[in-house]
């Protein structure tokens, strides 16, 4: 693997910071707090990238994306960071269109993949289901066929932003007598169906990002369906290795670094800048050290993943441990750093108060609690850090 600094690299940087500089609308570039981008945000942001060119930077250029090496997409991914542009759509980008890519029909490729560049069409995941987490393949969601249509039945739960999306991909059981795995299938499901009803989960956030999702005899074309009937965990094998690099979240990382890096240098502690208190200093040195070592890792899981090399599947597992530990980390360092400000925890909540914040605190401190908090749950979904350890060990030591 070759990390030598790429000549055109600087180049690419500055034409991304040019970009940013002249097209990131600065009321867009305050709404990157928090997880994700509120809905609005989150679909100007990505129609402003695509009349650019840039609607799909992980994608390959037969795919209508950049082609980008991994190496542009992480300079692409801190200077959105740095300049606070919002994020964009997880589950469109970095999840199902990869899979539409390589799995869907001419027809279903037609139907889904401008509005994925265009930020019309906002997607949530629909695997999880009560008692069918880490061990999808026990999954129970019922697709029975009915002419050209499946008849859907059934729950998923902490379906994140099913209030928010307008499409949901869905794993279903199509044949529940055959090997697990061999009966599940990959539907794509128009949410304003009759028969979805989504409810709310609140987290210790005091957010709404969860969703209980109930399928009541929802009809769902056959033509939906990904891949072909009983393909679905092939599918979703695939699309699990994308998600393992983008929740490792490099540019949420990125914008802690950033943020730690202006407290540091303005928050003054017993006369002196924050940054000259030893403790301080070494866990921001140590995080800075462990977050190159993460953005090494998503750049040799991207090559790996284009080379096709089955080492991709146990980086990205070490990778998403990884990656979301620092996450905790760096959330719980700037918490400290802040003090009592850190116990702000909802932006809204210093809103009706008198005295306005001190820089740079008023862009930093609000929220950062409840973020947090919210963060906890990066070691969970995604594949949880044990289930993450478990597919370690047995491919490393062919268990
Ligand atoms: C914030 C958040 C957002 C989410 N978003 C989505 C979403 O959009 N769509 C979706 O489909 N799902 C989503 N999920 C669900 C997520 O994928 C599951 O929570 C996760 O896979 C774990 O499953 P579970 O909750 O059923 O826990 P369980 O599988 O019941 O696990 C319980 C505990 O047992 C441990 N465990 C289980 N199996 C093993 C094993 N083999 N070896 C060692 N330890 C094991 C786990 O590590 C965990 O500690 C989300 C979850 C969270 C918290």
């Amino acid at each position: 693997m070759d990390f030598q600094p790429d000549a055109g690299l600087a180049a690419f940087r500055e034409s991304v910071r040019a970009f940013l500089r002249t097209h990131l609308p600065p009321d867009l570039a305050d709404s990157q707090h928090g997880v994700r981008s509120p809905r609005a945000a989150l679909a100007r942001w990505q129609g402003i990238l695509n009349d650019h060119g840039w609607g799909a930077p992980y994608w390959e250029k037969e795919h209508g994306g950049t082609g980008w090496t991994p190496q542009q997409r992480l300079v692409f991914d801190e200077e959105c960071a740095a300049a606070g542009a919002p994020t964009q759509d997880l589950f469109g980008q970095r999840l199902l269109g990869p899979v539409l890519n390589h799995f869907a029909s001419p027809q279903q490729k037609a139907e889904h993949l401008p509005h994925i560049f265009a930020g019309t069409r906002l997607w949530c995941q629909g695997f999880s289901e009560p008692g069918s987490g880490s061990d999808l393949a026990s999954l129970r969601m019922q697709a029975v066929r009915d002419g050209d249509d499946y008849i859907v039945n059934g729950q998923k739960i902490w379906t994140s932003y099913a209030h928010e999306a307008d499409w949901i991909f869905l794993l279903v059981r199509t044949d529940p007598a055959v090997k697990k795995q061999a009966g599940i299938s990959f539907l794509l499901v128009d949410m304003r169906t009759p028969g979805i009803t989504v409810r709310p989960i609140m987290t210790i956030d005091g957010c709404h990002h969860l969703n209980e999702t109930f399928f009541d005899n929802v009809r769902v074309p056959v033509a939906n369906c990904v891949g072909g009937e009983g393909a679905g965990w092939t599918v979703t094998r695939f699309l699990l290795n994308n998600e393992h690099a983008a929740t490792a979240e490099l540019p949420a990382l990125v914008r802690f670094q950033r943020q730690l890096r202006t407290l540091g240098a303005t928050l003054r502690v017993e006369g002196q800048p924050l940054i000259r208190q030893t403790s301080f200093a070494r866990r921001l040195a140590r995080l800075e050290a462990e977050l190159q070592a993460v953005a090494m890792m998503v750049q040799r899981v991207a090559v790996l993943e284009q080379d096709h090399s089955p080492a991709a599947h146990v980086l990205g597992s070490m990778l998403k441990i990884r990656g979301t530990e620092l996450q905790q980390k760096m959330g719980d360092l700037l918490v400290e750093a802040l003090g009592d400000y850190g116990a702000i925890a909802y932006p809204e909540a210093h809103a009706d108060q008198h005295e306005p914040l001190p820089h740079p605190i008023a862009g930093i401190g609000p929220g950062i609690a409840s973020e947090m908090l919210f963060r906890r749950a990066t070691t969970i979904y995604g594949g949880t850090s044990e289930v993450q350890r478990g597919i370690i060990a047995k491919l490393m030591f062919q268990l």
